[in-house]
Order: C-alpha cells, then structure tokens, then sequence
C-alpha cells in the first residue's frame, strides 16, 4: 500500500501512542532477561518495527520490547514481571485484526504468541482438538481433515489467523451462520491473568458454564488474559455442498433475499453478500466468475448428505427467484465451489488494487434491515464522495463497509468521528500531532503538485 503519515487533522490516536522511554525500556529488558533467553526478546527498532500495527494500519507504535516466549512458564514470568513493574502487555497472534486489537503500547510490551503453534492432540472419537494458541485457524481444519472432520469457524483470514486472536476477538465467518461462532466452538481455555496466575475456563464437556465468563474475560476492552491453550470441537466433514450464486440488480432487493431466505426455514452453510463495487474489485484477481452486472450477488451455500443438498439447493433457488434474482448458477463441482468462495475470501486483499488504503467497519444488523442499510450506505457515498464497497456475513447480518481512502490526504483520512460531532475542530484541536510513524514506507511517500506534505518535519 502506499501511504504517508497521518496529519494534524488524522484520527485521533489512541492511548500508549508515542516515543520510547529508552531508560525505562532498558529496566524492564534487564528484568526480563533474568526469565527468558536473548533470542526471545526484541529491542532493536528495525526488530521491533514489523510489530508496530496490526491490519488496521492507520495506527502504528513500535512497542518498547518484543517478547516471542515459547512456553506457558515464559509467559507466566513475563506477566508477573510486568504486573511488578507496571508494564501494559499487549498479546498478539498473527495480527491480522481490524480493530487495532494488537496494536503495540509505547511503554508496554508486545507479547507475541507466534511461537505456540504447536496441535497438542486430535481425538477423532471425542472430536476435540486441543491446541496451542499460535496455531493458525486453516491448519486445524487441515490436520483434521484426516479424520474427516473440521473446524468450522472459518475468517476470511483463515491462511493466517491463530486461534488465540480468534478466541479473543470472538471471530466468525463464512460458515458460522450455521455452526456459530468461536466461543460456540471453543470447549476450554487454558489462560494466564495479568499477575502470572494460571486459569481455566470451561472443560471438554459440551455447554460448559465456564465459558460464560471466558466471553466476559473477551470482553469489549481485550481479552483480559494470555490464552496459552485452547480446546475446541470438530465436527464431521459434511459429504457435500454445493454454492448456490444468485445475482440481483438492487442491492436493496438483494439485502431482502437474505431475509428471505432465514424466512423460509432455511439455515444455509453460509450466506455472503458482495455488491457491485466489490464484485468489480474482486473479479479481475480472483476470476471467480462472477457477473460483473449485477448490482449485487449472493453466494449461498448448503452442506449435508447428496440428497439433503439437492433438496435444499432447490428450495434456495426457488426463494431466491421469488426474492427477485435475475440470474442463478450453482456449482457444479468442488473445484467450482472453492472459486465461487475464493472470490470473496479475498475481498480485503483485492482492496489493495483500487484504493492506497481502506478501513474495514464492522457492525452487525437485524437481517431484515440488510436492504435499507445497504440503501442508506450508498446515499452517504454520493454525499461524502466516499467510494465504500460492501462485502460482508449477510446471514449474521454482519456488514463490513470497506471504507477507501488515501492516507496521504488528510481530509480523506479525517472522516471519523470528530469530523461527525465537531467539524469545526473548536474542541482539544491538534492533539494527534504529527509523528511520521508510517514513515517505514516514505520511500513511497506521496507528492502533491511537487510538493512533499510536512516537509520541515524530521525523517527516520
Ligand atoms: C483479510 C482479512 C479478512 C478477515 N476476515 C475476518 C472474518 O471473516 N471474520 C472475523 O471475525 N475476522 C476477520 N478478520 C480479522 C482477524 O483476522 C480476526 O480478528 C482474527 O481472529 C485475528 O487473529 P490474529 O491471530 O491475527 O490476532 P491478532 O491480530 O494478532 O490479535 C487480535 C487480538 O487478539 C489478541 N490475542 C492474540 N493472541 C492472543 C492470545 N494468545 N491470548 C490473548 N489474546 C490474544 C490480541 O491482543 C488482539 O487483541 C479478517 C482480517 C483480515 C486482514
């Protein structure tokens, strides 16, 4: 992507943004070598550096120390040591969040999971697979595969994402419609709370109480422990599906086959909405074949039995003609079905074609709203001149606007909140002050009509 620093006018930047304390940094490296070998921490800034953001890139902070611990002891020494001195810790997996979830504390350490990426145990007779939380979501459903089960939640990040950011990020995907979310598949965890004490929540048995209080531990401020083990459910590979693609020339009418469809009685494998934009944007990467004309389309996908798929498959095409599709196809072989889903799997990457940068919204609706909010999402394109293409879980309801935008121009990067409560900027004006964090990237700095934005201020 090519980007610049954020301006005086940028968002707003969180809490733990700003420069290294070197004496500090030096106090709480020495405190820790006494736990961890020198290959397991980081302080060097060209070391540090490919932590300082997570995919929500608009906000970067190199942390003051890198941990890579590689067991439970480890981490169990790097909290209490932390907990002592007052140090913020900030986990991370693979850092493929787009909330900022991992986003590095200038005076905290960033405590990187990768090195748990171990799968402890497949029980292909109790169906759990107890792994560590470094373990990237695909492999699961690789490893289990032998067993012919899997893992059914299924992010779009999938090639990349841990479990452990799953857990605490509560992450859904294609095929939670059906077969819920993480903490729905997720039977035990095995955690460190923040003073080095060890916890466990739930157990191997289903619809375990504890895990009440592992989604309050997930919580809207971070999870609020360190998952060093997680045991969650597989289930049987289903014998088949099938993806059924319908397209629609208004994205409202669109919005309300989705409705429609849950209305009929139908719980589809998976329910995804792509429209127009996305289509356009996504098509010439992927060729996933799908119709460049429409205004929107629906990938709809049912798994069973052969005879359970055909005849939900025909009562999916017969609730979508009636909801007013203008064309079907459905897949006529796996290899099909993969390319109808490949598409959508890698609607963020393709983002990178047609925008510097884009910032993924996340917000979940009643299903039966889908249409009016869809409506209302392209009015505000045309009156804020955003370009914002729609690709999100239509059956949770769950919308994922992509907002396009170029970092390198500050209005286009001032669209948030304050712009929305005090355009004006008369309260706490300036406090994001210009840090050139994002100057990793200045060689591909923008220049505007010859000119090179904030020039006087000093480069890295
Ligand atoms: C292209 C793309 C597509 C995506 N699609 C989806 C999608 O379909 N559905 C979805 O829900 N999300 C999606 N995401 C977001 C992201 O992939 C998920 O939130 C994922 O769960 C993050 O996992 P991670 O390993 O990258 O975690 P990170 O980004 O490293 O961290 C995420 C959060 O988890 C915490 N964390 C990580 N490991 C641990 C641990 N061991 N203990 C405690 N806390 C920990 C971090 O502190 C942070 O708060 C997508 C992201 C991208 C870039």
């Amino acid at each position: 992507m090519t980007t610049t620093a954020p301006s005086a006018h940028a968002a707003p930047a969180p809490e733990g943004i700003g420069a290294i304390d070197r004496q500090r940094q030096l106090e709480v490296l020495q405190a820790l070598r006494a736990h961890l070998p020198e290959d397991c921490l980081l302080v060097h800034a060209e070391d540090t550096r490919p932590y300082e953001c997570d995919a929500l890139t608009m906000f970067r902070q190199v942390p003051m120390l890198v941990a890579l611990p590689r067991t439970e002891q480890q981490v169990v020494a790097i909290l209490r040591t932390c907990h002592r001195m007052q140090v913020p810790v900030v986990p991370r997996g693979a850092g493929t969040s787009l909330s900022g979830g991992a986003l590095p504390h200038a005076r905290g350490v960033l405590l990187s999971m990768a090195r748990f990426d171990r799968i402890v145990s497949i029980d292909p007779l109790a169906r759990i697979a107890v792994v560590q939380p470094g373990v990237r979501n695909l492999a699961i459903s690789e490893q289990a595969a032998r067993h012919g089960l899997f893992y059914a939640p299924d992010p779009s990040s999938q090639i990349a994402c841990t479990i452990g950011g799953n857990v605490a990020e509560n992450s859904g995907g294609v095929h939670c419609v059906k077969y819920g979310l993480t903490i729905h598949n997720v039977m035990r965890v095995r955690a460190v709370l923040s003073d080095g004490s060890i916890a466990l929540f739930g157990s191997e048995a289903l619809d375990s109480p504890g895990l009440d209080l592992l989604s309050v531990l997930i919580g809207s401020e971070g999870m609020l422990a360190v998952v060093t083990e997680v045991s969650v459910r597989l289930l049987p590979k289903p014998q088949l599906a099938r993806c059924v693609m319908a397209s629609f020339d208004d994205v409202e009418t669109a919005g309300n086959a989705v409705a429609a469809l849950i209305g009929a009685g139908i719980i589809p494998a998976g329910l995804e909405m792509m429209d127009r934009a996305a289509v356009a944007m996504v098509e010439p990467f992927a060729q996933a074949g799908y119709d460049l004309g429409a205004a929107a389309i629906l990938l709809c996908e049912s798994d069973g039995t052969p005879e359970e798929v055909a005849d939900e498959v025909e009562r999916m095409e017969q609730v979508l003609r009636q909801a007013g599709a203008t064309g079907l196809s459905v897949s006529r072989d796996e290899a099909e079905r993969l390319k109808f889903w490949a598409g959508r799997k890698n609607a963020f990457p393709a983002a990178g074609r047609v925008s510097p940068d884009y910032y993924c919204t996340d917000g979940t609706i009643p299903r039966k709203r889908l249409g009016e909010v869809l409506k209302a999402i392209t009015a505000m394109e045309s009156k804020y001149g955003l370009r914002c293409p729609n690709v999100f879980h239509a059956g949770d309801g769950n919308l994922h606007p992509l907002v396009l935008y170029d970092a390198s121009d500050p209005d286009s990067l001032a669209f948030g909140v304050r712009k929305a409560f005090d355009p004006a900027a008369i309260l706490n004006p300036g406090k994001a002050i210009p840090t050139l964090p994002r100057c990793a990237e200045y060689g591909r700095m923008h220049v505007r009509a010859g000119e090179q934005r904030f020039a006087d201020l000093p480069r890295f």
